[in-house]
């Protein structure tokens, strides 16, 4: 029998590690870019289960290749090969072109890997080669590795000691990224896009800047792509629409549209730091996964799903710049490209109201570091649905603004 949310509440309450701020809805059902609640109410969704949706709620085609592989084979060791694990990928080498790939599962298990395999190819070079350098605001997990690469503070605080060898920079700021490189700087790594610290773009070349330094002091540059990677930017990877390329890319979140899953894909030159028995997850790249990501890469990489996801931006950011212009004392600035866009207010005491407000009034939206409203829906949104959430929104803000 389906039990009432009150019901839910209380048992969620009583059992569950009390970690996440939780919006009192019980979730049931998706359609496209919409979620029902246990109550039978709608809402438009531009969270998207944080930029993990990308083809939105009961996607056929993904829906079909789940079942028809958990049917086949959820899982087995991955002491053995399989074909949806091989397909994914050989796809992601092509797509990302680096060299090869492995499987995870989460951005932070991504991300582990990641520093680890730069680390031992560091080693390689000089054992004391080890600094990795991330930046200040970022974002890459919650594993104690990864929060120790979070240059944000307050994720660190009372889980001591942490790691060594990690250093931050102000992200955008190349000077100060010189200023800290050396020979011993085995890595920088940057989200191409900064996601959960604020929705913050690359200035012009930076990203250009990164990559020269990086090779000048024979260190690797890492860019964590878990949230702007997957065609989010409008591009498949967000370095794409920068002009580089790293020596490693992390990426989950969207990359099975909603199964768990994590990547890290590296050059070949890189590879070469792990031999067989350095590195492996049992979960990891499962045929389960594999078949959920093989459906995103091949559609979310076709040109004409990109255009969409660059025509609707155009159309979503400009409409954010209009709701700006009608509420100035409320929002500051408009920032983000692709479908990963924000909107900072001028406040931080009203976010959770308005994503409270938003959510009553049938719109799901998401605020992160208290003041910037963030927008990674799923990436089929139209125009319509845009308007859907923003006529939502324009009305929590005029109540505010009154
Ligand atoms: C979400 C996120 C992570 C962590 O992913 P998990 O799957 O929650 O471990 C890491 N880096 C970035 C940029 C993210 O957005």
């Amino acid at each position: 029998m389906q039990e009432t949310a009150q019901e839910v509440f209380q048992k969620d309450q009583a059992a569950y590690l009390p970690v996440f701020n939780r919006y009192k809805i019980v979730l049931d059902h998706g359609e496209g870019v919409h979620l029902w609640d246990n109550n039978g109410k709608k809402y438009v969704d531009f969270l998207g289960g944080i930029a993990v949706n990308v083809l939105g709620y009961n996607y056929g085609p993904l829906v079909d290749r789940i079942a028809d592989q958990a049917k086949k084979l959820i899982h087995c060791s991955n002491l053995y090969y399989t074909q949806p694990q091989a397909d994914a990928a050989a796809k992601l080498v092509e797509l990302s072109g680096l060299d090869r790939a492995f499987f995870a599962n989460s951005g932070a298990e991504a991300n582990e890997g990641a520093i680890k395999i730069a680390r031992k190819y560091a080693h390689s070079i000089d054992p004391e080669k080890s600094q990795i350098i991330t930046a200040w605001n970022s974002f890459h997990g919650r594993t104690i590795a990864t929060l120790t690469a979070t240059g944000q503070p307050h994720y660190q605080e009372g889980v001591g000691p942490l790691p060594a060898g990690f250093d931050y920079v102000h992200y955008n700021d190349i000077k100060e990224l010189e200023s800290m490189m050396s020979d011993k700087t085995a890595a920088v790594m940057l989200e191409t896009i900064q996601g959960e610290g604020g929705v913050y773009t690359p200035e012009s070349d930076y990203l250009k800047q990164v990559r020269a330094l990086c090779d000048k002091y024979g260190a690797l540059l890492i860019l964590d792509e878990i949230q702007a990677g997957i065609g989010r930017s409008g591009c498949f990877f967000a370095y794409d629409k920068y002009g580089i390329k790293p020596d490693i890319v992390t990426l989950a979140k969207g990359l099975a549209g909603g199964v768990p899953i994590g990547a890290f894909i590296v050059t070949e030159a890189v590879a070469q730091a792990f031999k067989p028995g350095d590195h492996g997850t049992t979960f990891g790249g499962n045929p389960l996964a594999c078949a959920a990501a093989n459906v995103v890469l091949d559609t979310v990489p076709k040109p004409e799903f990109l255009a969409h996801v660059n025509d609707v931006s155009v159309y979503f950011k400009q409409a954010l710049l209009d709701l700006q212009k009608k509420y100035p004392s409320l929002i500051k600035e408009v920032r983000g490209t692709g479908l990963i866009l924000g909107a900072e207010l001028t406040r931080d005491d009203i976010g959770r109201d308005i994503v409270n407000e938003c959510m009553a009034k049938g719109a799901i939206i998401n605020c992160t570091v208290g003041k910037v409203l963030r927008f990674i829906p799923p990436l089929i949104i139209t125009n319509d649905d845009v308007d859907e959430m923003l006529t939502i929104l324009d009305g929590v803000l005029a109540g505010i603004d009154a």
